[in-house]
């Protein structure tokens, strides 16, 4: 995944300038008087580091998600493609294995005739 697809993804409002991509900057948040986003920082598409032109914040991407609370956890970005942690419930979720089924064990039967007199 690009960060351009990942910020769509999470709704985050981008543009880009330059072949930077620039978001809102969640160190500093910039707004208008009026409450709307002022986007003013700058992220590298290829090694996702940035910085904010107003509060000069450096960061790179997986620190800017932290910041920005956004999901799944970016650990790095190498040659413009974000990398996720792989934690152990996602590997279940990706393998095609089912769970195999539980087979039903046969109800017992008793036998009532030895209580028979
Ligand atoms: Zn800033």
């Amino acid at each position: 995944m690009k960060i351009t697809e990942y910020l769509s993804k999470n709704k985050i409002s981008f543009d880009t300038s330059g072949g930077e991509i620039v978001i809102w900057c969640p160190f500093c948040q910039k707004t208008h008087l009026s409450g709307m986003k002022i986007i003013t920082f700058h992220i590298n598409p290829e090694n996702g580091k940035g910085s904010c032109q107003d509060c000069q914040k450096q960061s790179d991407f997986a620190e800017l998600v932290k910041e920005l609370k956004s999901a799944p956890v970016v650990m790095g970005v190498s040659e413009g493609v974000l990398e996720f942690q792989t934690s152990k419930s996602e590997v279940k979720n990706q393998s095609e294995q089912e769970e195999p089924l539980i087979e039903e064990e046969p109800e017992e039967v008793i036998d009532i005739s030895q209580f028979k007199r």
